[in-house]
């Protein structure tokens, strides 16, 4: 495998929703990436604008909302906000990023 990569490098993002707290501030800074479901937990949200309910599922984070999903990570008052980097799925913004 090559590790060459385009001019960003790829993140993708999930929610513990164990320690979502159902606040909403995601949704408010990146709506086209987090949804509140009727559960009044907080989802990822793929390009298709589909929930991906699985525990740990994870959706690319779109560079031009790069900003918006890292504020989002910093901001969440659960802590449950994970972003890495597909290549190594290293956490770059969340609670286990170094
Ligand atoms: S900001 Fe965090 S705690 Fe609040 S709804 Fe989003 S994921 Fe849940």
């Amino acid at each position: 495998m090559s590790d060459s990569q385009d001019t960003a490098e790829a993140l993708e993002v999930w929610i513990d929703q164990d320690l979502c707290t159902g606040d909403g501030i995601c949704v408010q800074y990146a709506p086209e990436v987090f949804e509140l479901d009727i559960d009044g937990l907080a989802y990822v949200k793929g390009s298709d604008d589909e929930l991906r309910q699985a525990p740990g599922a994870t959706v690319p984070v779109p560079l031009p909302l790069l900003a918006d999903v890292r504020d989002s990570a910093k901001e969440c008052p659960g802590e449950c906000i994970h972003v890495r980097r597909v290549a190594d799925r290293t956490e770059v913004y969340g609670p286990d990023a170094s």
